[in-house]
């Protein structure tokens, strides 16, 4: 199983949450929330080469973080993977707008500069801008869209520019999510837990949760869940060795 976006650091027990991935075998993306967490989070699992921590900005903190911009500048080289960045243009997050806008151009010219990254983006109400921002630098390395909520024209635009997408157990509850599910390419998707963050009736997930993304994608796509499971490890396998060429 493929979690590609989870907070490992925030969960109550990390050291518990690592255990159990490397018992289940499984692979994931470790994400954070500002670049000071970086070194504390990838100590929890350095030994697993299963687990690859990613270096983040959220942009939902971006306006209290963004002097830790050069302590993103000096890890970039550590890792092939920076996540969690992106845009939130939602009612609670707009007014900082301008400085999330800062610190998303900065990231990807840096990305850009270290030959490119695997990219976990947050796209909440920004879907549009995501994209155009992307678009601007066009080798920071390969987009990939968690729990996307935009529109439709935005996901046909993410798309076509060949963004690929990560699907959690908190986004398969919702009818229209698994109508943007069925337009997504099939080749470009991945599951993720986004947990504890992301909770599904009051309790945080949990990384192996995505076993339940992986039955509904079955569904979705007519094939069973061993099969999906299959594809999304396939795709795993194929974004690994993308990683820093151009999409
Ligand atoms: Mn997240």
């Amino acid at each position: 199983m493929i979690d590609f976006h989870a907070h490992l650091d925030i969960y109550p027990s990390p050291e518990e949450t690592v255990s159990e991935i490397i018992r289940r075998g499984m692979y994931v993306l470790s994400v954070t929330t500002t670049p000071s967490a970086w070194l504390g989070t990838y100590s929890l699992s350095r030994k697993y080469s299963r687990i690859k921590t990613a270096l983040g900005l959220h942009p939902q903190i971006a306006h209290e973080r963004i002097s830790e911009l050069s302590l993103f500048d000096t890890y970039i080289n550590e890792t092939d993977y920076v996540g969690e960045i992106g845009l939130d243009f939602s009612e609670n997050h707009r007014t900082h707008k301008d400085v999330q806008i800062k610190a998303f151009n900065h990231i990807l010219r840096v990305c850009e500069n270290s030959g490119g990254k695997i990219m976990s983006i947050h796209s909440r109400r920004a879907a549009a801008e995501i994209i155009d921002t992307l678009k601007m630098y066009p080798n920071a390395g390969i987009p990939v869209l968690h729990w996307f909520s935009g529109s439709k024209s935005e996901l046909l635009q993410a798309i076509d520019y060949g963004c690929w997408f990560s699907i959690g157990p908190a986004m398969i509850r919702s009818k229209r999510s698994l109508e943007m599910i069925e337009y997504m390419p099939k080749d470009r998707i991945l599951t993720e837990s986004d947990g504890p963050f992301a909770q599904v009736e009051g309790k945080s997930v949990m990384p192996w949760d995505v076993q339940k993304v992986i039955t509904v994608l079955g569904s979705l796509w007519a094939m069973g869940s061993k099969e999906a499971e299959e594809q999304i490890y396939n795709n795993f396998r194929k974004i690994v060795s993308l990683k820093t060429s151009r999409i």
